[in-house]
């Protein structure tokens, strides 16, 4: 008999994996050993049963608005953006096939040798069939960023949640890095994050979300055991959402 408690608390979840994790502590790039790593994680709870998606990050190799503000057309700086997010995402797929995890990329700017397209209905089905499926090239349009594509196709895919894997184990009052007096919230509503503008991820994806009615859970995906600790309603995070 399965214990209730330790059934997964939310049963279909998009993860957004931002650039910055994947680039481990090198100062830019990809490192293939957190990668190995946040794939195993992944692994983990897709073998049993979770249906899990992703969208992955770019910042570790490229970034549209840093290069824009030196000089670049802004639009043809976060198509390379998004192109660094594809590179991520290959990445990732390759270390979570090493696992024996079926998986698919789907791009949202399509590359046919490379990756499917993005089809909806298809993503959906992968995710049934108990495949990984890997979101890349953002949402596909400048001007966004990959939290947007994160929370777009967390609403897309009926998830349950929106988890934020980041190398923090949630949102604090301040920098815990930098000032020793931050504090660790368990829950904020997301009117909170919006008013505040705490650095959580970008407002149009807050405002996605909240109108959407899914919650997001951010979390250090650093920690050994964290994801599926958090998809059992345990560990340490932080979950943003509407409830009093
Ligand atoms: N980007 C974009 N549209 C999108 C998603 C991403 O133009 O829908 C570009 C943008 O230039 C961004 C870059 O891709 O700076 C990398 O994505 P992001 O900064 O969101 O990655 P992360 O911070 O999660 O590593």
């Amino acid at each position: 008999m399965t214990d209730a408690a330790a059934r997964p608390r939310f049963k279909k979840v998009l993860l957004k994996v931002s650039g910055e994790v994947l680039m481990g502590d090198q100062g830019y790039g990809i490192d293939m050993k957190t990668v190995d790593n946040v794939a195993a994680a992944i692994a983990d709870v897709a073998k049993s049963g979770t249906q899990i998606c992703l969208v992955i990050g770019g910042g570790n190799i490229f970034r549209g608005l840093s290069t824009a503000a030196a000089g670049m057309e802004r639009a043809s700086a976060d198509y390379m953006g998004m192109l660094a997010t594809v590179m991520n995402a290959l990445a990732m797929q390759n270390a979570l096939e090493k696992l024996g995890v079926y998986t698919r990329v789907q791009s949202a700017i399509p590359m046919a040798a490379i990756a499917e397209p993005y089809i909806r209905r298809r993503a959906v089905r992968h995710l049934e069939k108990g495949r990984v499926v890997i979101f890349a090239a953002g949402t596909g349009n400048p001007y966004f960023t990959t939290d947007t594509a994160a929370a777009l196709r967390a609403a897309e895919m009926g998830c349950d949640a929106l988890l934020k894997g980041t190398s923090v184990d949630g949102v604090y009052s301040a920098d815990p890095k930098k000032d020793k007096s931050a504090t660790r919230y368990d829950q904020l509503t997301y009117q909170d994050v919006l008013s505040r503008n705490l650095k959580v991820m970008d407002a149009a994806a807050i405002a996605l979300m909240r109108e959407s009615g899914i919650p997001i859970v951010v979390f250090s995906i650093r920690e050994e055991g964290s994801l599926r600790r958090v998809l059992n309603g345990e560990g340490t995070f932080t979950v943003i959402n509407d409830a009093a």
